[in-house]
């Protein structure tokens, strides 16, 4: 059956859970033929099984991509594979909370390592493909999607470098938008407030204890296909969004 993204290729950073997976079934639901990047292959196989048994196309790619050589060999083997990439969802993260007094300074590397590097390594090691996309496509268009956050748009007292991760992600999607709209690369920034995903796990206990579980015990929180459908919004129109922010109705 022909699909809105019947002949596109999609890469989804972060694919082996939460939104990323959500985000990858649903592209390929949609039709796109789908690389899956992160670090955990098993779990990477799981969602390429789920996407395989619904019809759709998917290929595992392990990559840490706060390595620039695996980034850039994360986008080689799906162009490699597929022959071309007409979409990315820039949608990997960590957000590790607390004080910046006292805080662990690995922590904030490894956070700006993910949210900022890798995003950015991505991109770069992606531009071509998508421009060249956006001349020869089926859309004559191709797509940027970067997964910011509400922490994005609002900074809260312990947020402190989460914040500026998310900040800096939304400056550089409108930078970006700016160089190349007129190309037909189309660049937008999500900014999801609280989804059930395994996000806020990788947090020391007290951190957990007194900013994670209470959020979630007062929240309604949204499911990760509630992103993903934001993301196929965004990629199956024919307008350009620049930003599209979706929270749960009682998140503040
Ligand atoms: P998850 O923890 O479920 O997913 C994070 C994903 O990032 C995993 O697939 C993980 O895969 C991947 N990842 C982490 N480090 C690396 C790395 N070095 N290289 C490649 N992949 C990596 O959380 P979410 O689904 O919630 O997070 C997705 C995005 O959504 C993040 O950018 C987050 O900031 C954003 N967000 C989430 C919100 C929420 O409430 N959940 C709210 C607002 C924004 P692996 O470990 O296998 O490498």
């Amino acid at each position: 059956m022909e699909s809105k993204l019947t002949g596109t290729v999609a890469l989804v950073t972060g694919a082996s859970s939460g939104i990323g997976a959500a985000t990858a079934r649903r592209l390929a639901e949609d039709g796109a033929s789908v690389a899956l990047v992160a670090r955990r292959k098993d779990r990477l196989e799981d969602v390429a099984a789920e996407i395989d048994k619904a019809g759709g196309t998917a290929l595992v790619v392990e990559a840490d991509i706060t390595d620039r050589a695996q980034a850039e060999a994360a986008v080689q083997q799906t162009v490699e594979r597929f022959g071309r990439l007409d979409i990315l969802v820039n949608n990997a993260g960590l957000m590790l909370l607390g004080p910046v007094v006292g805080a662990d300074a690995a922590e904030w590397e490894r956070m700006i390592a993910v949210n900022v590097n890798g995003l950015l390594y991505t991109t770069r090691a992606t531009l071509p493909h998508l421009l060249s996309a956006a001349e020869e496509g089926p859309r004559r268009v191709a797509d940027i999607v970067n997964i910011s956050s509400i922490a994005g748009r609002v900074a809260w007292n312990g947020y402190g470098v989460y914040n500026l991760t998310k900040f800096g992600v939304n400056g550089f999607t409108e930078s970006l938008r700016q160089e190349i709209t007129r190309r037909h690369v189309r660049v937008g920034v999500l900014e999801p407030g609280g989804v059930d995903t395994e996000l806020g796990s990788h947090n020391k206990p007290e951190v957990r204890n007194e900013m994670i579980d209470p959020f979630f015990e007062q929240t309604e929180v949204l499911a990760p296909e509630d992103i993903a459908d934001g993301v196929a919004y965004m990629v199956t129109r024919h307008t350009a969004i620049g930003e599209l922010w979706i929270m749960p109705t009682d998140q503040a």
